[in-house]
């Protein structure tokens, strides 16, 4: 394989994936990097992306990929990138992958708490995200697993949903509850010992008293991470949110270094990070096509 590229796109989930449409599209030629886990690959179908209701995220990927396929500009390396640097004109990846620009598309990882069941419920009965997965619960028994800033912005979305909702702060104080008792919202401030399950159906909690609370499912916010530290060893800054930093065209503070997908947005979905990621490849195009007709 050429050695050779215009660009290395670090990442083929929904951004990497459309940032390499909108640069075969303008004639670049393109090598996709990715480990091939992504991060919806925990729940069985996406949600939310009209004509793709209910695809599974795998099936999903496998269709982009079909329609990128057809490009000949496009090529696609299963492979983990554990080192990019800046060399003369090229960023080199894995030692060797040379492309004149990069897209970090790698997205991040959700850090879930260290409750006995967690792991193994979340994409299936325990979620993040009311748009992904509410709808299919609506008018079931409901927790929310929240410090009392969180359980603000999700316990209404929620209660939209259903009414039959427990709020858990899972050992830390609830002050302002006003609202929540005024809906009926019972608000539990012991600790959770465990999720109790059949398989991936969660059937409720279990709290260190032993008191059993029923339930279908549970929304909790879990912490996040980058899935690689390749964008912030090369010096790319992160912001307030910890997201890379970057600016109107969606390049980071390093020259010639782009980032799309969930690692820049705070509105964290398949069709957000679909558009910047289309968004980041038209720029990236962009820059390369100015650079090839003005000189640079
Ligand atoms: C359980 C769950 C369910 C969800 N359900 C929905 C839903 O129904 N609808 C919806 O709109 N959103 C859903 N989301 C959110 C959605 O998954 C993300 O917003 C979206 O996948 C982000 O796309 P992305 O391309 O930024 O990153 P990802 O989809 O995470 O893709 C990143 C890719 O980069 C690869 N990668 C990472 N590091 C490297 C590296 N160093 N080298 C090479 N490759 C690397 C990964 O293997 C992966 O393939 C869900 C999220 C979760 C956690």
């Amino acid at each position: 394989m050429d050695k050779y590229f215009d660009v290395l796109i670090i990442g083929g989930g929904p951004a990497g994936l459309s940032a390499a449409l909108s640069l075969v599209r303008g004639n670049k030629k393109v090598l996709l990097l990715d480990e091939g886990v992504g991060r919806n690959f925990p729940a069985a179908h996406m949600m939310n992306f009209l004509t793709r209701e209910g695809t599974p995220p795998q099936e999903f990927r496998k269709l982009a990929l079909n329609e990128l396929e057809e490009y000949e500009n496009f090529s696609l390396m299963k492979v983990l990138v554990d080192s990019l640097v800046g060399e003369d004109k090229y960023f080199v990846a894995n030692g060797n992958l040379k492309g004149k620009k990069v897209l970090l598309a790698h997205g991040i990882r959700d850090q879930l708490p260290e409750i006995p069941g967690a792991r193994e419920l979340f994409g299936k009965s325990i979620f993040h995200c009311p748009y992904c997965h509410g709808y299919e619960y609506r008018n079931k028994a409901i927790g929310i697993m929240a410090n009392e800033q969180i359980a603000q912005h999700l316990a209404p979305l929620i209660w939209g949903l259903s009414q039959n909702l427990v709020l858990f702060s899972n050992g830390l104080e609830i002050t302002h509850h006003e609202a929540f008792k005024k809906k009926g919202i019972r608000i539990v401030e012991e600790k959770i010992e465990k999720f109790r399950h059949q398989g991936e159906k969660l059937e409720g909690v279990i709290l260190t008293s032993g008191e059993f609370v029923e339930l279908d499912a549970l929304f909790l916010r879990p912490s996040l991470e980058f899935t690689s530290t390749i964008g912030l060893d090369l010096g790319c800054r992160v912001n307030s949110s910890g997201l890379y930093e970057t600016d109107s065209m969606l390049m980071t503070s390093v020259n010639g270094v782009y980032a799309a997908g969930d690692i820049v947005e705070v509105r964290q979905s398949v069709v957000a990070s679909c558009a910047s990621g289309s968004f980041a490849g038209a720029s990236i195009n962009l820059a390369l096509s100015r650079e090839e007709f003005y000189g640079s």
